[in-house]
Formats: C-alpha cells, sequence, structure tokens
C-alpha cells in the first residue's frame, strides 16, 4: 500500500539523521504522488470539475509554517508550502500567486490534466457530497524536534474558492517542541472553527493531558456535534494517538524501536 511506501521514505529521512522537516515533506509528496489518496495526484473535484488543493507544513522548533491554498497546477503542493515558509515572508499563498512563487523557486508545475480521474468525476457528478482522504504526516527528528504537514485536494463538489482546514494553521496543521504535532482530516469548516490542531495540543500544554486524553477528548466532541473527522497526533515523548470517528482512516506509525503499525479500520 502506498501509506506504507511514504512511511519508509519518511523514515528513512530520520534514520539517516535528517529532520522531520525533510521526513514529512518527503513521506507528503509520496502520498500526493500516489491517486488513491485525496490530495496532490488524486484530488477530488470541485463543483466546477476542476482541482483546488491546499496543504501546510510546520516546524515545531521555532514555530515557523508555510501553507498554500486553491492552487491548480503545482504537483506537490506540500514542496510549495515548505518553500513558502522558507523563502518568502509570507505563511499562507493562494491561487495564481503561489503558482507564481512555485514557478520562481523551480518546483514541478504540471498541466491540470495530470490530477485527471474519471471515477473522481463520476463522484462529483453525483454530487456526493463528503470524502475523506486528506494525507497527513508528523515526525520527530533525533533533535527532538517535531515537525507536522498536512495535503488536500478538499472536499468533493466544494465551491470554486472554498478553502478547507488543511493549509490553515491550528486548525489542520499544528507543531510546537516540547508539546505535540498534529495533523487532521475531516470537515474542514468545523476544524477552523474549532482550531482543532492547536486545540488538542493546548490542552496537553495548559491541562496536562496524555495525547491520549486530549485527543479522545476533542475528537469526542466533534463526533457530539455530528462532526466526520480524524487526527493523528505526536507528543514529545514520541507517543501517539490515532482517533477518528469515520469508518476507517488509511494511518500508520514507526518508531525507533522498530514498532511499526499500518491499519485502515479501528
Ligand atoms: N479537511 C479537508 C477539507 O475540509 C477534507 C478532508 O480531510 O477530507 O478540505
Amino acid at each position: 500500500m502506498g501509506l506504507k511506501e511514504a512511511l519508509d521514505r519518511g523514515f528513512h529521512v530520520l534514520e539517516s539523521g535528517g529532520s522531520s522537516l525533510d521526513a514529512v515533506e518527503i513521506a507528503i509528496s509520496a502520498l500526493e504522488d500516489n491517486p488513491l489518496f485525496n490530495a496532490g495526484r488524486g484530488s477530488v473535484y470541485t463543483k466546477d470539475e476542476k482541482q483546488e488543493m491546499d496543504a501546510s507544513i510546520m516546524n515545531g522548533k521555532d514555530q515557523d509554517a508555510g501553507a498554500v491554498a486553491s492552487v491548480s497546477r503545482v504537483k506537490n503542493p506540500i514542496k510549495l508550502a515548505r518553500y513558502i515558509m522558507e523563502h518568502t515572508k509570507h505563511v499562507l499563498m493562494a491561487g495564481q500567486g503561489a503558482e507564481k512563487i512555485a514557478k520562481q523557486g523551480k518546483l514541478e508545475l504540471v498541466d491540470p490534466s495530470y490530477f485527471y480521474s474519471e471515477e473522481k468525476l463520476k463522484r462529483v457528478r453525483k454530487q456526493k457530497a463528503k470524502e475523506i482522504g486528506t494525507v497527513g504526516a508528523l515526525a520527530m527528528d533525533k533533535f527532538g524536534n517535531i515537525a507536522a504537514g498536512t495535503s488536500t485536494g478538499g472536499m468533493t463538489n466544494k465551491l470554486p474558492g472554498r478553502i478547507g482546514d488543511s493549509p490553515i494553521i491550528g486548525a489542520g496543521t499544528w507543531a510546537q517542541n516540547n508539546v505535540c504535532g498534529v495533523s487532521g482530516t475531516g470537515h474542514g469548516e468545523y476544524f477552523i472553527r474549532y482550531n482543532v490542531a492547536r486545540e488538542i495540543c493546548a490542552r496537553m500544554e495548559y491541562l496536562g493531558l496524555s495525547v491520549g486524553e486530549s485527543t479522545s477528548q476533542v475528537i469526542g466532541q466533534l463526533t457530539t456535534m455530528g462532526v466526520n473527522g480524524g487526527v493523528i497526533v505526536l507528543d514529545k515523548n514520541g507517543k501517539i494517538s490515532m482517533e477518528f470517528n469515520t469508518d476507517g482512516m488509511a494511518r500508520a506509525y514507526r518508531n525507533s524501536k522498530g514498532e511499526e503499525m499500518v491499519a485502515i479500520y479501528k
């Protein structure tokens, strides 16, 4: 499965002494290149039958962040998010302005036909509203730095111009050394309104909750409100929590002790 390949690539970076930021970028790029996931190549269609992708990346060391929204020609939105973080004064850039920066940074731009999928077109034509398949990754390197990233095509049948939680720092992505890293998937409007990623870390930071307790509380609240969602969370000790209130969420992890898990259903 593509998930294992992404895990291998990301973990290889960490094993070779690389940074958590590189590991997150490489793992997410692999998922963006795989048409099975709703990000990059496999992005779902808007109501106008186009793809508009969102992504973000955050460095827990200094809370630096980069994000991109509504891009249609960038092969790997996560790479552009990182480029924006490292080479511009801004955090979040959208649309054509963002694509211009991608060109400047010599990042790969592709013809929109690269993202074509007959199956996904059929789905948007049936107006099936929701779909979960956003990709995310978290990593902690040997220096204890936590990084987080998220990338998505958004929600099937979304209005052109709609931006979800994935490029919103604090909503879909959060990284803060000595506290936690989070990447989320689900109904983005609610993740924005409840600042889900930051909320999970804030409860750990201020209430002293464990990663499992904090994640369960916040996912529990989403469930109570009837909101679909899931998150992956990593704490400062390398402990993880991966919770969702949908039927499944493809997920995987590996740690330096060699413990590994790849799963979809509960
Ligand atoms: N959270 C994404 C969005 O609202 C969609 C998803 O995760 O499925 O854009």
